[in-house]
């Protein structure tokens, strides 16, 4: 089968992290810190938080932003389940925000017209969470300027747009948002096998996030609340020191973290960053010159963007399951993303239903995701291209 994705590991790769495995530290130890200064630096972000996934990046994000009980988070309906169930992790409730039928990334016009019914119902979001479906960049500044009118905080999910730029920014400098995340899952644009970082310009923010990683617990001598009685004989009093041996857990964290493995492949991935976007841009090219012509629609990048290109979506008005069937059947791993969160059974059992959002829907009945990744070979992309032809021609 010919996958939509896949990872690229060279000998590099496995280099830095045999390194790491005849090292003295296996997690918690320089890698850790080297990736995130790195990832950091890439992005022109003050601070990066490494973690174990994308969605614990979620999780941590939206408790460092104080989301809970009584609170609301708005995504779109068009993302992976993630994206909203971090609201749900923290108590909150959820709801989406339709689409933009030209980029597919969540309407600023349907946001605002939403924010204005909520602002009226006093059902105003706490936090709204843009994705940059297939690797491009919602309007980040259009959002900006409404979380500012309606004061809700924005955390970019970017799993998609590691390496994208909007408007000369880089995804992740968080010039317009909160918080960003991203992804280091396989089948994203660079990969720690499993890994996601949260990127963010207030320090207070990095390091709530640092120690939600890691059970809510601080070693930062400077952030020690004194607990006193608990701390026995070895806690800071007024100016003493503390013994080497102390630590307070002041929030209810997790185990988050990430290892030096994996950073150490991240760190390796990182240096391919530019030569894995060009690529996929490059394919992205390709492919819109081959279908042009065709009876689909294709991805639309709009000025000022450059996407990541993670995906390569087309739709179809022509019989969808027939043509993905059919490029299946070739063994083309088309795949569609994404089924629109509010109808999976999960969210229908909270009260969401078909019709509320008829663009996502609309959307998701159109959709396939074609192969896209920086190994795709010009024998495999030429016979994709053939397959879907051949395909269109029977739907
Ligand atoms: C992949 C993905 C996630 C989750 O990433 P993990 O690192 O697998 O947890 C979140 N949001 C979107 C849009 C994704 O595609």
């Amino acid at each position: 089968m010919i996958p939509y994705g896949r990872q690229d590991i060279r000998e590099e790769d496995i280099e830095a992290v045999v390194n790491v495995l005849r090292s003295d530290f296996l997690t918690q130890g320089p890698k850790v810190p080297e990736f995130e200064d790195r990832v950091a630096a890439r992005v022109g972000a003050r601070h990066a938080v490494a973690v174990n996934s994308a969605t614990s990046a979620l999780h941590i994000a939206c408790l460092a932003l104080g989301l809970g009980p009584g609170d609301w988070l708005w995504t779109t309906p068009i993302t992976f389940v993630a994206s909203a169930n971090c609201g749900l992790y923290c108590g909150a409730s959820v709801d989406f925000v339709d689409i933009d039928p030209l980029t597919w990334n969540m309407s600023v016009t349907a946001l605002r017209a939403k924010l204005e019914d909520a602002q009226r119902s006093a059902r105003l979001p706490k936090i709204v969470v843009p994705v940059h479906l297939c690797g491009q960049s919602t309007d980040q500044e259009a959002i900006r300027e409404l979380s500012r009118e309606f004061g809700f905080s924005v955390i970019e999910d970017a799993a998609h747009a590691v390496g994208a730029t909007h408007n000369g920014e880089p995804v992740g400098s968080c010039r317009w948002s909160d918080i960003t995340v991203l992804s280091f899952h396989p089948v994203k644009v660079i990969t720690t096998g499993e890994g996601g970082v949260a990127l963010t310009n207030d320090a207070a923010v990095a390091e709530r996030l640092r120690m939600l990683r890691s059970h809510g617990i601080t070693r930062n001598a400077d952030h020690f609340q004194d607990a006193g009685a608990d701390a026995l004989d070895g806690a800071p009093d007024g100016d003493s020191k503390a013994a080497a041996w102390y630590y307070e857990q002041q929030l209810l964290g997790f185990n988050y973290r990430i290892t030096d493995l994996l950073a150490a492949l991240g760190l390796s991935q990182l240096e391919r960053l530019d030569e894995y976007v060009g690529r996929r841009n490059q394919i992205a090219g390709r492919y819109d010159g081959a279908l042009a012509g065709m009876p689909l629609q294709l991805p639309h990048v709009t000025e000022g963007n450059v996407s990541a290109f993670h995906l390569y979506v087309v739709r179809s008005t022509a019989d969808r399951r027939a043509i993905f069937d059919d490029l299946r059947a070739a063994g083309i791993a088309v795949n569609l993303h994404y089924m629109p969160v509010h109808l999976q059974p999960y969210y229908r059992k909270l009260g969401f239903c078909r019709g509320q959002f008829p663009e996502a829907e609309a959307y998701a009945r159109t959709a396939i995701s074609l192969p896209i990744y920086p190994t795709l070979s010009d024998e495999d992309f030429d016979f994709v291209v053939s397959s879907l032809r051949t395909a269109l021609g029977h739907a």
